[in-house]
């Protein structure tokens, strides 16, 4: 089931391409039915229909009523979302999750293994290959029917070669790292193997399985202790010459601040909203706001983000002056993107999705307000829905696409 190199569709790949899709979109199906959906005869149907049949692709599930003359039952044949599988995974910045879906990117297994900070790469390589052959070993599944796995990297990733180019959570890692070919080298399986960053797959996830599926134009944010985001632009990911589309963390919004970036810039996109800084601020302003409830009488060393978010929908003072603090940057940032890209959703994922009512209508006025035209724009602003198996179940739904295409 390995891909070949692109070549020119023969008639008959396109017909049964063609076929293929008919049958992954209708739920069940007869010759009579496909022959009514398509210009072409019932034999050749017949023959494309026992290739898959042979394959695996599709199966025979019953017989029809008869409609036909002579009372013969017509088959009934349906797409077989067991016929294949595709692996997902993503390395962050302290666990690597992976997934084993079937063809219709139904998980039917999930791992995750913690990473220790800046973990050597023989010790990732190995977990990762320890993770894939759990995934196939735990769903019994048959191995010749894997058609892929796709891994999504923290870092500037080159897409073409398969390489992490820089790792900012495993910088032991160095440059250049190629990541498919090590993979491909201890896997017992000869499949494609793809390797991206990892917003790329969330965006996607979003396009084929969460809110963007009737938009073409798509971005989605992550946003935690890094920031980052995959872009689509008419329906393609997008990822640059040098692979850098979506690093709209290290964007300046603020070239006066004092906030120092991982990335050795001031005032990034990504240092102003990083949760870091946002408790690091609470923790300043304790004694000032000893009353506050983002503490709760704790020790304000022990505060994580869920209690400035939990806080902030409270109406709690510093909570809020917390909060506006952040949706002022990120107002600044995404009204940016917004002209960069004119997306029709820009959705938000990663810890932000938490925070609450008050976050997102407060982002989506400061957004109008920044709007700089007086015509009407209609950019959605949404938290994701797909929680934190975006990254995995994207990479998944893109080794999918890739088979299918
Ligand atoms: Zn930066």
């Amino acid at each position: 089931m390995m891909t070949s190199v692109r070549k020119q569709k023969t008639l008959k790949q396109i017909n049964r391409k063609v076929i293929l899709h008919i049958l992954r979109d209708s739920g069940e199906i007869s010759v009579a039915d496909l022959s009514r959906e398509v210009n072409l005869s019932k034999p050749t149907l017949m023959t494309i229909i026992n290739y898959y049949l042979k394959n695996g692709l599709v199966i025979n599930t019953r017989k029809g009523d008869s409609t036909e003359e002579g009372g013969k039952k017509p088959n009934i044949y349906k797409f077989n979302e067991d016929g294949g599988y595709a692996v997902g995974m993503i390395i962050s910045a302290n666990k690597l999750t992976a997934v084993i879906t079937n063809l219709k990117s139904k998980i039917l297994y999930k791992t995750s293994v913690p990473l220790k900070t800046n973990e050597g790469f023989d010790g990732v390589l190995k977990k990762i290959i320890d993770s894939y052959n759990n995934l196939v070993n735990n769903t019994n599944i048959d191995r010749k029917r894997l058609v892929g796995l796709a891994i999504g990297a923290y870092g500037i990733t080159n897409f073409t070669k398969g390489e992490v180019i820089f790792s900012p959570h495993f910088p032991s890692w160095g440059k250049d790292l190629n990541l498919k070919e090590k993979i491909l080298e201890q896997i017992p399986d000869e499949i494609p193997v793809i390797v991206d960053n990892h917003s790329r797959f969330q965006v996607f996830a979003e396009k084929i399985l969460g809110l963007a599926q009737e938009k073409n134009n798509i971005v989605a944010i992550q946003a935690g202790k890094g920031l980052v985001a995959g872009v689509i632009i008419e329906n393609e990911i997008k990822r640059g010459n040098h692979y850098l589309i979506g690093e709209i963390g290290h964007m300046i919004v603020d070239p006066e601040a004092r906030e120092i970036c991982a990335c050795g810039g001031k005032g990034c996109f990504e240092a102003m909203v990083s949760t870091n800084r946002i408790l690091r601020m609470a923790r300043e302003k304790h004694k000032e706001y000893p009353d506050s409830i983002i503490f709760n009488g704790n020790n304000p060393d022990t505060i994580d983000i869920s209690d400035v978010f939990t806080a902030s929908n409270k109406g709690d003072e510093l909570a809020l002056d917390l909060m506006n603090d952040a949706i002022k940057w990120f107002g600044i940032g995404i009204s940016n993107i917004i002209l960069m890209y004119d997306p029709q959703i820009v959705i938000i994922q990663g810890i932000f999705t938490k925070a609450g009512e008050y976050f997102i209508e407060n982002l989506r006025k400061i957004i109008n307000k920044i709007s700089l035209f007086s015509i009407k724009r209609e950019t959605e602003i949404k938290y994701s829905e797909l929680g934190d198996k975006a990254g995995v179940l994207g990479a998944a739904s893109y080794v999918l696409s890739k088979y299918f295409e």
